[in-house]
């Protein structure tokens, strides 16, 4: 039989960097041997003879902002995967704050269809939070098909709604869908005009561990910016 490619060379694996073979068939790994395996293939890349050239898995970028949309003449889903793709990202993961905000189903899905026919690697969509939690908590089923994560901006989404405990129906049905929660962790109550302290990030912290308390759910902070912050 022969293979469409051979790569051999020093791969990274599991923590050790160790000279192997790496066949792949029909753009698909389908096995990976010893650096001495012999086999047919159409393509041969032999780093073998090459230590300072060490072979990874394609990395995943989890927080991107491929710009795409309203602003297309900065960047879009093409562009920025192609420039991940040459970096050896082979999966992005994009956040919501473009132009149209990413918020509720249908900018979800006019987004996952653009980004689908433009993308040349693997992605992510986080979906953002609109102004009715309850229709988004309805909608969820569907959005969990598109979204990969829910993204909340703290000073925005939380803080400035008085019903709290919507939060709560919120996070468990984010828990059902499996989805991950992503949070920008800011209280505007601690601003002092354009200095955003400390303290408002450990306090938003503070409040969504509280409220995601006997909740299974992945929590991501984002953007963390404090050495308080980092110790919660
Ligand atoms: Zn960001």
């Amino acid at each position: 039989m022969t293979y469409d490619i051979l790569i051999r060379g020093l791969i990274y694996s599991y923590g050790h960097i160790i000279p192997q073979s790496i066949i792949i068939d029909n753009e698909k790994i389908v096995d990976i041997k010893n650096i001495t395996y012999n086999v047919n293939a159409d393509k041969i890349m032999d780093f073998s003879l090459k230590p300072s050239i060490i072979i990874f898995p394609g990395f995943i970028d989890m927080h991107v902002h491929l710009r795409d949309l309203k602003l297309s003449y900065k960047e879009d889903f093409y562009t920025g995967t192609r420039a991940a793709a040459k970096g050896g990202i082979t999966i992005v993961a994009d956040m919501p704050n473009t132009v149209p905000e990413t918020i509720g189903l249908g900018l979800l899905e006019e987004k996952d269809r653009i980004a689908d026919s433009k993308a040349l690697i693997d992605y992510g969509l986080y979906v953002g939070l609109p102004i009715s939690i309850n229709r988004f908590i309805e909608d969820l089923s569907l959005i969990s098909l598109r979204a990969v994560g829910v993204k909340v901006y703290m000073y925005k989404d939380f803080y400035t709604r008085d019903d709290k405990n919507i939060f709560k129906v919120l996070l468990k049905a984010i828990a059902k869908y499996k989805l991950l929660l992503i949070v920008h962790a800011e209280n505007p109550f601690f601003f002092k005009n354009d200095i955003r302290p400390a303290q408002s990030e450990v306090s938003a912290i503070n409040d969504i561990i509280d409220m995601k308390n006997g909740i299974n759910l992945k929590l991501h902070i984002t953007h963390l910016s404090s050495k308080e912050g980092l110790r919660l």
